[in-house]
């Protein structure tokens, strides 16, 4: 079971057929090995062998796919790095993970080039783009003789070094090994029923491990064809759908979100779509049945991890889906809801969800006490509270540290969000807690109102008095323009908290 393997069965059952269209140009499958193997030449001649480590910091695009599956056929490590990152947050992430190479966009290249220095073990770097005075350049990279005899792959061989989200405290190299990759994407695979014919949209971040298995590693299992967008459009995800004929779709909640807001958006748009995946935060129930209502689509939610390659669990394809829930365990994955002491909880009662499978993670890269804290007892503790019902679904109720605790009674922030979802004029909501002189913790609540909507912090005060027992009632109102998200998504607490100076 290696990611080498999958790719280069599917370039030898597909051949001629589509692998990915990317900036309006087509390559198959029998292109895509070619460009695979000339740059593993390339790699091999820098020194790129087993256990090394190259960072990847590129937006979508073809040079992402090529050079992912270059690196892992080598034997070695993947090191994704968000190209948005600030040059201290790339810096911390290429010396923790002791990468030798680079590739990158022209002007991060030129950025590193100058901190070279301070970056022992970094010996080259390839600028995709305009040429860059002291990188090699993709076109340079691509002329190598192709690779064609390959060191034999282990299943449990590391292949990409994920540096988690960070949300908060500094990021962590969560290790996953080609089985733990191969393996979520197989169970996937099977789980919705994923074949040769599914059209695959790429727009969720190549680097985050949600698009990395859920549709780069997936469809290059199936050998199906990828439609790469290298940043995300509404408008333009619409289109491809509808015109690409796209049966998959995958995406973070705010994408949903955007995309309702499109006035001309229709129905027929999505006629080809067999498959509206959602996760790497809650989808609200309430922008779930909107978007289905508006679109004549089911959206269906699942939930994963880094640290588990990513997907844990998944709503079923055929009609037992159940809205707020992120569904049933994929196969092979086992799930617990514990107490504090790591006991397991009835159905019904709010834990932490722990798992154990395939999937997760070898541990954190050189950090064996991170490591120790997050696989106790042989299973992954993923600090979120969960509950399950008596058919086996699984709801998330909230990361265990957003919590709040108001004058003793537990506060989850997702429940509050979910009703001020309700409120129409609401395009996102976010609920933190902070200090309160009287009872501990106060929930303030951050509301941004979709475009050319107004409300008051009295009209919202007024719908949750309605709808929430009393300490539940956000002490605070705050509308704002726009909430402050990462990469996929996910609502960043820890700046909204910053705002308060909590
Ligand atoms: P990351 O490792 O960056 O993928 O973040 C994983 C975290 O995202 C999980 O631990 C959850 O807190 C959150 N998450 C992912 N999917 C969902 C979902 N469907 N519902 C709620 N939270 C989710």
């Amino acid at each position: 079971m290696n990611l080498r393997e999958n790719l280069f069965n599917s370039v030898q059952q597909r051949g001629e057929a589509e692998a990915y269209t990317y900036l309006g140009k087509t390559c198959s499958y029998t292109e895509l090995g070619q460009q695979v193997a000339r740059l593993a030449g390339k790699l091999r001649e820098l020194g790129v062998k087993e256990d090394c480590s190259v960072a990847l910091i590129l937006p979508n695009s073809a040079e992402f796919l090529i050079t992912y599956y270059a690196v892992v056929s080598l034997g070695a490590r993947v090191i994704p790095i968000n190209p948005l990152y600030t040059r201290d947050e790339i810096g911390y992430i290429l010396m923790d993970s002791q990468s030798i190479g680079v590739v990158t966009l022209p002007q991060i290249a030129a950025a590193l080039l100058e901190y070279r220095a301070y970056l022992p073990h970094l010996s080259w770097i390839i600028a995709c783009g305009e040429k860059v005075e002291g990188a090699i350049s993709w076109a340079e990279a691509l002329e190598a003789v192709p690779l064609t005899s390959w060191q034999e792959l282990h299943e449990d061989d590391v292949a990409v070094i994920l540096y988690t989200s960070g949300t908060t405290g500094k990021p962590k190299g969560a290790m996953l090994t080609h089985k733990n990759l191969c393996s979520n994407a197989e169970s996937l695979r099977h789980y919705v029923r994923a074949t040769a014919d599914d059209r695959f949209v790429v727009v969720l971040p190549m680097f985050h491990v949600f698009c990395m298995t859920v549709c780069m590693n997936m469809a290059v299992l199936v050998g199906s064809p990828m439609y790469i967008l290298p940043k995300f459009s509404p408008a333009e995800v619409v289109n491809v759908i509808r015109d690409w004929q796209a049966t998959v779709f995958a995406g973070v909640p705010t994408m949903y979100n955007f995309i309702m807001q499109i006035p001309n958006a229709r129905p027929e748009d999505f006629r080809s779509l067999r498959l509206a995946i959602s996760g790497g935060a809650s989808l609200p129930v309430e922008l779930l049945r909107n978007f289905e209502a508006k679109f004549r689509t089911i959206i269906l939610e699942g939930y994963g991890l880094s640290e588990a390659s990513p997907v844990v669990s998944f709503n079923p394809i055929d009609g037992a889906r159940k809205p707020g829930s992120i569904g049933l365990t994929i196969p092979g994955v086992e799930v617990k809801i514990v107490d504090d002491n790591d006991r397991e909880l009835p159905a019904g009662e709010v834990g932490e969800l722990v798992v154990k499978g395939p999937n997760v993670m070898a541990g954190y890269f050189n950090n064996p006490a991170a490591t120790a804290e997050a696989l106790r007892n042989g299973w992954l503790h993923t600090g979120d509270l969960a509950r399950r019902d008596e058919e086996g679904y699984l709801y998330i109720v909230d990361r265990k540290k957003d919590m709040v605790i108001v004058g003793g009674y537990n506060v989850y922030p997702r429940e509050v969000e979910e009703v001020l979802y309700q409120i129409p004029q609401v395009l996102e909501a976010a609920v933190i807690g902070v200090p309160d002189p009287d009872y501990g913790e106060a929930v303030v609540a951050f509301v941004a109102t979709k475009a050319g909507q107004t409300l008051t912090e009295e009209e919202v005060l007024e719908h949750c008095r309605q709808h929430l027992a009393k300490y539940k009632v956000p002490a605070k109102i705050i509308i704002t323009p726009e909430l402050p998200k990462n990469s996929t998504g996910k609502i960043l607490r820890r700046v909204l908290k910053e705002q308060l100076g909590a």
